[in-house]
This record gives structure tokens, C-alpha cells and sequence, in this order.
């Protein structure tokens, strides 16, 4: 009998009868997305975040606040083309942005640099702006730029992106067995970086880092440590996504592991539908590529001018579930977030166009079962969690 009953209780769940309860949990729940790029991807192209931006960037202030976001880290990121001399003060110039952004916008956003503020800035219904500074590179092998960067209000550093330090191989370099100076993992100055980011507060973040290195820092790290933006290996066997001994290990470094919704990252099959979407349309998009168009402007021609063929090629939403649920099953549900990745991504999962899209993520978490504690953890509690520890 009771069996019974609760089956009908699921179905009628599945029908969608709790609709107004998903979202009434997630307006309530702290919303936090530790990785968004809509700063170097689109405020350096000279787009305000301020205005509406729909259709030409996933990110945007009203959007933020569609979706429920309450805590956005935003990543200050320069590519591998910018080294001594270059990457610091990039990384300053989008850290001024940034700023810029917040004091024109000050009745709706507040930069946060500790947990008192960004409690402070979510009951004053304000966007609590964080910066994440994704690439060791930008210290240029100096800690005084590491420190100033703090001073500044950068939280988390991620070690590598996709190029590796002086000081720490990246997932991609150790994966291609191309360490540029021959050593993988951190060497001394390497693990300095990581215990000085300890007594600074600033997270430790192990997206994009080769696997020795990851297992150094985490080794060294006497902190929870952060995983920004990654999935499941096991689920999508891609250079950077976590082994089922990394995910182990992050559980057990009282971690947390924010999941990337980048399609490619999420479905093992995503870039194969891709390689052959391009060579169907091969002509268009040279032609595209050879006049300079924007990425926005390419996926935004394909997917008006083949909607059909652009909706296949995105995995369901259910897929970016099951890495939560795979993680959820190896290390439990305390050690989840959302490192959503937007604006760094051309295709994510059907539904989230952009981050207005946050509610589905609830509304399909408590249909996969997970209770309401379980899912404001995994929408924020968690990376809260991390971020006090680090403040300490
Ligand atoms: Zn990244």
C-alpha cells in the first residue's frame, strides 16, 4: 500500500503539479555560479552588462536576477598569448571593469571579498559580484601580484587554464605530454603559490590543472579547496573533467566540485554531432570565419538558419543531472556546486539558453529526487560552505 502511494505522489510530481514549489525553493535558496566569462568575452568587446544583452551574450544584470542568482564569481581571464608584462595588467584592466560595472550599478550588484558582505549584498536583494582569476599565468612568478590581486578582491585563483605556469602543468599540457619545462605537477614555488593562497583566504581552484598537479595543491592545500568549473570523467572522458579518485579526494578535502555546462564537457557524444554539423556546412562557415564574425554572430546565423539541426546537437538537461548524481554517489550531495561556465561556452544543455535558465536546474533536481536541503546545498550552500572555511 504504501508503495502505491508513493509512486502516486511521483507521478503526479513528474506531471509538474509542484511547479510553483520548484520555484518558490529556488527564489528562497542562495543561487551561487562560481564561473561566469561574460567579462572577457563580452564587456572587453565593449558590451555593457548593464543593458540587454539577449542574443548576444548568455549574461546580462536583469537576466542574473531572471535566473536567481544571488553569488557571481566572475572569471578574470587572459589566454596564454599574455605573459610578462601583459597578463597582470590585464587581469587588473578587467578587475577595473568590473568595479566600473558595480559603481554604475550600485543599487543592484555589490563586489564581495568575505562572507559577512555577501550575506549582507543577498538581503539587500543586490548581486553579490565575485572574481575568480582563472590562470596562474596572470602572477606572472611574483607573489606580490598574487597578494595584490587579493587586495584587490579576487577570491579564487585557478592554478593553470589551459596553458601551464612556470610552476604548475595544466590538464591540457599533461594530457598532450607537453610540459613546457619538463616538470609536471608544482614544483616549490608552485606549492609557495598554493600556501600563500591559505594564509591570503583566496580559494585554490583545480579546474583546468593536470592531474599531478592537482594532486600536489590538494596535498598542500591545508584549506577546502575548489573545483570551479569541471564535470565527471567517467561520464564524459574529456582532458579535464575529475576522475572517480580526484572526485574522492575533493570529498574528502571537505571540497566542493562545481559542475561546467558546457555540452562538450557534459556529453561524450557532443563533439562528434559538431565535427559532422560543421562539415555539413562547411562553405557557410569558412565564409563566416574568413570575415571575422563574432562567435555569438556564427551560432546565432546556424542556429536561425537550422534550428532543427541546432537543437539536436544539445544534450537534455537530464544529462548535466546525472554528473551531479554521479558525484552525489560517490562523495554525497555536501560537495556539489554550479560553475555554469557562461559566456565561455557555445552550446549548453536544452534549456539553459543563459542564466535566466537557473530555475530549471531546481526543478530538475527535486524530479531526479533530491530533497530540498540536498538542492540548496548543491544551488549554493555548499560553495558558501568553502568560502567561509577559506575566510577563517
Ligand atoms: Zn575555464
Amino acid at each position: 500500500m504504501k508503495i502505491i502511494i508513493l509512486s502516486f505522489a511521483f507521478l503526479a510530481f513528474s506531471l509538474g503539479i509542484n511547479a510553483q514549489d520548484y520555484r518558490r525553493l529556488h527564489y528562497k535558496a542562495i543561487v551561487a555560479d562560481t564561473h561566469n566569462d561574460v567579462l572577457s568575452s563580452v564587456t572587453m568587446r565593449g558590451l555593457d552588462i548593464d543593458n540587454d544583452l539577449t542574443g548576444k551574450s548568455h549574461s546580462d544584470l536583469a537576466r542574473f536576477r531572471k535566473g536567481g542568482v544571488d553569488v557571481q564569481v566572475f572569471s578574470i581571464f587572459c589566454d596564454e598569448r599574455f605573459g610578462k608584462d601583459t597578463a597582470f595588467k590585464f587581469a587588473n584592466i578587467e578587475i577595473d571593469s568590473l568595479y566600473a560595472i558595480a559603481k554604475r550599478n550600485s543599487y543592484r550588484m555589490s563586489i564581495v571579498t568575505n562572507p559577512t558582505q555577501l550575506a549582507e549584498a543577498v538581503r539587500e536583494k543586490k548581486l553579490a559580484a565575485m572574481m575568480g582569476v582563472e590562470g596562474g599565468h596572470m602572477i606572472e612568478d611574483k607573489l606580490e601580484n598574487l597578494d595584490s590581486l587579493y587586495k584587490r578582491g579576487v577570491r579564487y585563483m585557478t592554478l593553470t587554464w589551459n596553458n601551464s605556469t612556470s610552476w604548475a602543468s595544466s590538464a591540457k599540457d599533461e594530457t598532450k605530454g607537453n610540459i613546457p619545462n619538463g616538470q609536471k605537477g608544482l614544483n616549490d614555488f608552485g606549492k609557495q603559490v598554493v600556501k600563500r593562497m591559505n594564509e591570503l583566504g583566496m580559494l585554490v581552484d583545480l579546474s583546468h590543472v593536470g592531474e599531478q598537479t592537482f594532486w600536489d595543491a590538494i596535498h598542500t592545500s591545508t584549506k577546502p579547496i575548489l573545483v570551479s568549473h569541471s564535470c565527471a570523467y567517467n561520464l564524459c572522458p574529456v582532458f579535464r573533467n575529475l576522475k572517480d579518485d580526484q572526485i574522492r579526494a575533493v570529498g574528502k578535502n571537505e571540497g566542493v566540485i562545481c559542475i561546467n555546462f558546457y555540452s562538450g564537457f557534459v556529453d561524450s557524444n557532443y563533439q562528434k554531432r559538431i565535427t559532422a554539423f560543421i562539415s555539413r556546412h562547411k562553405t557557410e562557415m569558412d565564409s563566416l570565419v574568413s570575415i571575422k564574425k563574432p562567435d555569438y554572430e556564427i551560432n546565432e546565423f546556424f542556429t536561425k538558419k537550422y534550428p532543427v539541426e541546432a537543437t539536436a546537437l544539445r544534450p537534455p538537461l537530464s544529462m548535466l543531472i546525472d554528473h551531479i548524481d554521479y558525484i552525489a554517489k560517490l562523495i554525497g550531495t555536501n560537495h556539489i556546486g554550479l560553475g555554469s561556465d557562461f559566456d565561455g561556452i557555445e552550446s549548453a544543455p536544452l534549456g539553459l539558453d543563459d542564466v535566466s535558465a537557473f530555475p530549471l536546474i531546481t526543478k530538475a533536481l527535486l524530479q531526479r529526487g533530491y530533497t530540498k536541503k540536498q538542492v540548496r546545498q548543491i544551488l549554493g550552500g555548499n560553495f558558501l560552505r568553502v568560502f567561509a572555511a577559506n575566510s577563517k
